[in-house]
């Protein structure tokens, strides 16, 4: 049985004695490895590591820097099918849906090969007689990231490449459900020429995510997750004096209006909700059907969802692999059991479907519940599986103010034909990311990523612009040369000219 370690110092650290628990395959339900879980002794030798590594790396050039960027970039495009068959493997999610989650995550290192140009400061001549102001900004020191299981190479790839391009070390804690890509990706940094301890990773549970949010040592945190545990851990970070951004749960809303081509709302929407079992913070999981859009618009529901190929993800052909624990499968099941209860209707009906020749794997069927109402757990709850409940509104307004009452805003989209009602949307839509004739409005990565609301705690946003802000304080310096010739008064008053 493999054993999955940590990455420390820049190579695998095991010491042999601690805890392990089984890594699995969704598609089958067997261990597929063990991983050793880290405690708090763990993250102290990575930071020391870090924190040694990052005062080189921290007054590496920009040349250095970006140079080890390109070649990473260069090797996660060489390396993608084999990643994208480890990603596969232990979340479940086709092959063909683990490369473009790389590809999207690989967007981040494009952005900081031009890391140069994202930094460059700021200046002021003659801000007084002969006094110059310039501002620039400096890397944390030792920073961490703690990740989710349902994007292990994209989400750590928001958040490493631009911690490090701007002279950070950091410690990655990933999803204990798929840890093998981020042990991959430790290996391309190698490749790569990262210093040795600028990258590491520590595996764990809970334990491990309060020794980084207890450590003096690391300076900052990013956390992507569960509206739960981002809350905490926004808490818990701040609490010690850290800076936090902490990205929580979703449940996105879709509003289809009347005057929406209905077939390809349709077609975007179920490709929304059903992409990756709906184990997407962006999924779609939500769809508002206004007025007479609502019939025509779950006939094309139906018809799409009862047509998708489900199996394991590494299959030709599959479009749809399973959920990524038993646990997980059972609470989806029971979600749509209770909604059918309280009088929605199973339009396409995913539950109890079993594939032949992997009896054992977490599979949901796509489903589909039409008229389902606001009380309803599995309208409320954030499901994350491949089911989308359908609301029948009658006018824009009233879906507007559904969508605004959802205490979560992470993306939310309209379908429409109409200019005007798509633009008061965008800007009275509580969301921090909107889509108009897209389901899934992830920005690119020169653009920031983050949400409104229960689904983002602290001030950044993730990647782009704003990640760098994140990963840097800013020093701003006044200079002056006075002229051996002309010797400047000190006054004890604030100087005004
Ligand atoms: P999770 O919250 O269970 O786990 C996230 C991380 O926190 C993992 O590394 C895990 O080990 C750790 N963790 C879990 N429980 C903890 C606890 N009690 N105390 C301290 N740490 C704990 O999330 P998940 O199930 O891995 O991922 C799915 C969730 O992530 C969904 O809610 C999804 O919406 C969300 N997500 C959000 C975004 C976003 O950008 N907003 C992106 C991806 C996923």
């Amino acid at each position: 049985m493999e054993r999955i370690t940590h990455w420390v110092g820049g190579a695998p650290e095991d010491d042999g004695t601690a805890r392990t628990i089984p890594v699995v395959d969704p598609a089958t339900g067997r261990q597929s490895a063990e991983l050793t879980l880290g405690d708090a002794d763990v993250v102290d030798r990575a930071v020391r590591a870090a924190t040694v590594a990052q005062r080189a790396w921290g007054r590496a050039s920009l040349v250095t820097r970006t140079a080890v960027m390109f070649r990473l970039r260069q090797l996660l495009l060489d390396e993608i099918d084999v990643l994208a068959r480890i990603i596969s493997a232990e979340h479940g999610k086709t092959v063909e849906d683990a490369v473009g989650e790389i590809r999207r995550g690989c967007e981040t290192v494009d952005y900081v090969c031009g890391i140069s140009a994202a930094t460059k400061g700021e200046f002021s001549a003659d801000v007084s007689t002969g006094v110059d102001v310039h501002a620039f900004r400096q890397p944390l020191g030792v920073v961490a990231g703690i990740t989710p299981f349902n994007f292990p190479a994209m989400v750590p790839l928001w958040m490493h490449p631009v911690a490090i391009a701007t002279g950070n070390a950091f410690v990655l804690k990933p999803s204990e459900r798929d840890p093998s890509a981020s042990m991959f990706v430790a290996d391309l940094y190698r490749r790569a020429g990262l210093p040795d301890g600028v990258f590491s990773v520590v595996h764990g549970d809970k334990a491990v995510v309060d020794a980084i949010l207890d450590h003096p040592g690391i300076a900052a945190v990013s956390f992507v997750g569960s509206t739960p545990v981002a809350r905490y851990v926004q808490q818990r970070g701040v609490a010690a004096g850290k800076r936090v951004q902490a990205l929580g749960g979703a449940n996105n809303h879709a509003v289809v209006l009347p005057d929406a081509d209905i077939a390809f709302a349709a077609a975007q929407i179920a490709s929304g909700a059903f992409g990756s079992a709906g184990e997407r913070c962006m999924a779609v999981p939500v769809a508002i059907a206004v007025g007479e859009a609502a019939d025509p618009f779950v006939d094309e529901l139906r018809r799409l969802a009862a047509a998708v190929v489900v199996g394991p993800g590494d299959r030709p052909g599959v479009e749809m692999g399973p959920l990524i624990t038993a646990t997980s499968r059972d609470r989806v099941v029971e979600l749509v059991t209770q909604a059918v209860d309280a009088g929605a209707h199973a339009v396409v009906d995913g539950r109890g479907l079993v594939v032949a020749g992997y009896e054992g794997g977490h599979f949901v069927g796509p489903t589909v519940l039409d008229h389902v109402t606001t009380d309803m757990r599995a309208y409320r709850e954030e499901v994350f599986g491949p089911v989308l409940t359908v609301l029948r509104v009658d006018t824009f307004e009233d879906a507007l103010a559904l969508v605004n009452s959802s205490p979560f805003g992470n993306g939310s989209a309209v379908f429409t034909s109409s200019g005007e009602l798509a633009r008061r949307y965008v800007h009275e839509v509580q969301a921090g990311m909107v889509g108009v004739n897209v389901p899934i409005p992830v920005p690119v990565a020169f653009y920031s990523f983050g949400g409104w609301k229960e689904s983002l705690f602290g001030d950044h946003h993730a990647h782009g612009p704003e990640g760098v802000r994140f990963w840097t304080r800013q020093k701003v310096v006044t200079t002056r040369w006075p002229h051996q010739d002309r010797p400047v008064a000190a006054s004890m008053a604030f100087p005004n000219v």
